[in-house]
């Protein structure tokens, strides 16, 4: 947790686009609470604005409030070069999600890899998390392939998988290594009997990578229940995939 919340950064005016941005985020809020993925307060949202302004979901916050309201049940920050401490730059002082240090150990390794105007987006999808209860899918590999193999789009939408990162406890240290570890070699990563984390350059575009990973799982799962274990793409069909989109 922060040692101090407030540094001497300076207060700064938000762009047009930054608006825009956090406009989409609403947005995503409004997706994970209709699409069940967000009881109560679960789930949180950041995002890389510029420089080292930061939008955070607040701690404790309903997505569905979010989605109404994004500015009085969220912070904009200006974070510290230490990336630990952070003044307000919103009107409103509402404190950020208790994941904030995660988040930006995240969001800062990105930079780091040459990312720009980050966004990291955790949910709990029912359905990847009851899959995560499986032990055979605690391997991204076998996770990966599966999901990829039941429609093509999904080896284009998340063309480098699913990473897994076993059971930790929420906000933890040991679960934030884990998954920056695992974000090196995959697009969206499942949190063993928790939830989801992605992370892109656009709020939208994360949705859209976990909204079809949770469809591929719906799959796999109606098949399963139709009475037997699903075909999914072979291995060829997938790569004539890779081949033709260059992935
Ligand atoms: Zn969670």
């Amino acid at each position: 947790m922060m040692k101090n919340d407030i540094c001497n950064c300076g207060a700064i005016a938000l762009d047009e686009n930054s608006k825009l941005v956090i406009d989409r985020v609403a947005e995503v809020a409004g997706y994970l609470w209709q699409k069940n993925w967000a009881e109560r307060n679960g789930g949180n949202i950041s995002v890389n604005l510029y420089d080292n302004i930061f939008y955070f979901t607040g701690t404790g916050q309903r997505m569905r409030d979010v989605a109404k309201s994004p500015l009085d049940f969220g912070a904009i920050i200006k974070v510290c070069d230490d990336w630990t401490n952070f003044e307000y730059v919103s009107e409103k002082h509402i404190k950020p999600t208790s994941e904030l240090p995660s988040h930006l150990a995240i969001h800062k390794c990105l930079r780091d890899r040459g990312m720009r105007n980050t966004v990291v987006v955790h949910t709990h999808p029912n359905e990847l998390i009851a899959i995560s209860h499986l032990e055979k899918f605690l391997d991204a590999d076998v996770l990966t392939k599966t999901l990829w193999s039941m429609i093509p789009e999904s080896r284009i939408i998340v063309p480098k998988g699913v990473g897994v990162v076993s059971y930790h406890v929420p906000g933890s240290l040991e679960l934030a290594t884990a998954t920056i570890e695992q974000l090196a070699t995959h697009d969206v990563i499942l949190w063993e009997k928790h939830g989801v984390l992605a992370v892109g350059n656009d709020v939208v575009e994360c949705f859209d990578a976990i909204d079809t990973l949770v469809k591929c799982t719906q799959i796999y799962l109606f098949a399963k229940m139709a009475g037997g274990e699903p075909q999914g793409l072979n291995d060829e069909q997938l790569e004539e995939l890779a081949v033709k989109f260059n992935l």
